[in-house]
């Protein structure tokens, strides 16, 4: 089947569409070439994928925490060896800037980098302490044990790294994995397939290539979902694993707004703002969606996003700052919410209408005179807009940040760390990035992941990362025989009513003295 999923024609998107039976052709959104083609999963088949993980799983649990960190090392070195041939399919697939399909190897050879030297420590089973001194006859272990498959439901918008940023971890936790990439996106993930059979790396990690009846197999056929989506479609693989009761994680949509303090590095927060908002051309989940700026910097923090921005080169590959929106159903919404804010009396500083030609491109768009009511501000955009708009007082920027269904990340610019870190914990999302934008990505040693509407769970988070694809088994012996089965039947009552006294006496003895 000859499909489109790029141009910006009359051709009905794919994705919409829904058919994904044989193979397909995908197109550059950018320039309408051919980027590759792909062979369809039969969402029949997905059971008897399933089935060859999870036998393969078995073997590659028992090499241990250390034997896989060997595999996934000599995995993050076909990556490194590989980076050219990737970054050259994405672009061809996603029509990104070769300046934005650039980073996203580099994450996730650090991502593999830090759980290469973190697994160990997260399989080794933690002892636990009693949890009152007369429990002390017993030795409390927890062990962690892979879940046998887990799903990785993935978007478009990073097909390298969004696809295997959490595939790192549950690999790294002796799970296998079954990834079901972004139909507008497939090619990616089938040459960082090759990689992981070209490294020696057992038969582990397998892809389903669909839309939505093939992630429909994968839920019903996982043993743990990891979603990274839109938080519409995160609602229904939610409903969907709940049949099962399959645990999820959801990593979803946003609105992240930044917050520009009036002591703040103007042009630092203003070139982070453009960064924020333009970065793989909107197309990013943590993100600047919109920002708030006090008033006695509003001026002087406009002008210079307005500068910036005029300097940006848009168009895919070399030599550009940001390519193009995946597809015209993406670059339609960013038009609507432009348009919408202007007919309601706000202004386009920069951009602000959809270029002729072929390609699903939009102008970087510095947009003011927004508020509240306008979709730009409300509603996530995914395009390269940058909403202002004028404070009066910090509690204002702080209520209007606060004002949206989403909460997935945020930043605050200031030069007071200590004011700006205040600010932060005001603000209600999973994380604040202080004078920066996007970088606790990078901190795997702390969990990522959205409040609200943005998410449920969280990845990364130090050793959290492998463990949240294992279950928990709690192991208790006994240090000694003395006392053992002290309040069994084959007791007296007697014992039991003497036991039952101590343990009332002895757990009373903390809440007695706390209570004066
Ligand atoms: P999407 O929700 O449309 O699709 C995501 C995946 O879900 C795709 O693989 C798709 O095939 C599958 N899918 C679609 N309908 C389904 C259904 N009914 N049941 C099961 N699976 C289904 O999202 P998208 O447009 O690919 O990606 C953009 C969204 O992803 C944005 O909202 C963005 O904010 C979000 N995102 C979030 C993060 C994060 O870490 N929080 C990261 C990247 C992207």
């Amino acid at each position: 089947m000859a499909i489109n999923i790029g141009r910006m024609t009359a051709t009905p998107d794919v994705a919409l569409t829904g058919q994904f039976t044989g193979s397909g052709t995908i197109y550059s959104p950018a320039t309408g070439a051919v980027a590759g083609q792909v062979t369809w999963t039969d969402a029949a088949d997905v059971p008897r994928i399933v089935a060859g993980l999870r036998e393969a799983q078995k073997e590659w649990e028992a090499r241990g925490a250390k034997g896989r960190a060997k595999v996934l090392a000599r995995y993050a070195v076909w990556l490194g060896d590989h980076r050219d041939e990737i970054e050259k399919l994405l672009i061809a697939e996603t029509g990104k800037s070769a300046m934005d399909a650039a980073q996203e190897v580099p994450l996730l050879l650090m991502i593999l980098s830090y759980y290469i030297k973190t697994v160990e420590k997260a399989m080794a089973p933690d002892s636990r302490p009693a949890p009152l001194p007369f429990l002390s006859i017993k030795k409390i272990a927890v062990h962690y044990r892979p879940r046998p498959v887990v799903g990785i439901i993935a978007p478009w918008n990073y097909p390298v790294a969004n696809a295997m940023m959490d595939a790192i971890g549950a690999l790294a936790a002796g799970c296998a994995v079954l990834l079901k990439p972004s139909e507008r996106t497939p090619l990616t993930a089938e040459v960082l397939l090759r990689g992981w059979l070209d490294s020696g790396a057992p038969e582990v990690f397998a892809l389903a290539q669909g839309a939505r009846a093939v992630s429909e197999a994968v839920i019903d056929n996982s043993d743990y979902i990891q979603f990274t989506g839109s938080s519409a479609t995160g609602a229904k693989v939610m409903e969907r694993a709940a049949r099962r009761l399959t645990p999820v994680s959801l990593e979803l949509g946003g609105k992240d707004p930044m917050i520009v303090l009036e002591d703040a590095d103007v042009e630092l927060a203003a070139n982070a703002a453009v960064w924020g908002a333009m970065f793989n051309a909107g197309q990013t989940c943590v993100s600047v969606e919109r920002v708030y700026a006090l008033e006695p910097v509003y001026d002087q923090f406009v002008a210079a996003v307005v500068r910036a921005v005029q300097n940006l080169k848009m168009g895919t590959g070399q030599g550009y700052h940001f390519g193009a929106q995946i597809d015209g159903s993406q670059v339609a919404i960013t038009e609507r919410h432009v348009n919408e804010a202007v007919a309601a009396g706000a202004k386009a500083l920069t951009g602000g209408k959809r270029p002729d030609g072929d390609g699903s491109f939009y102008p970087p768009t510095v947009l003011v005179d927004v508020d509240h009511s306008m979709s730009c501000m409300t509603e996530e955009t995914f395009g390269p807009t940058l909403p202002i708009m004028k404070v009066s007082t910090v509690e204002e920027a702080v209520r209007l940040a606060n004002d949206s269904p989403y909460g997935l990340s945020a930043s605050v610019f200031s030069n007071d760390i200590e004011r700006a870190k205040a600010v932060a914990l005001q603000l209600d999302c999973g994380a604040v990035n202080v004078n920066d934008v996007i970088s606790n990505l990078m901190c795997t040693t702390a969990p990522m992941g959205g409040w609200k509407t943005s998410g449920i769970g969280a990845r990364f988070g130090g050793v959290d990362g492998v463990r949240k694809f294992c279950r928990q088994e709690t192991v208790v012996v006994p240090r000694t025989n003395v006392g053992a089965g002290g309040n069994f039947y084959n007791n007296s009552e007697k014992a039991l009513a003497r036991m039952n006294k101590l343990m009332t006496k002895l757990s009373l003895i903390r809440p007695r003295r706390t209570a004066k």
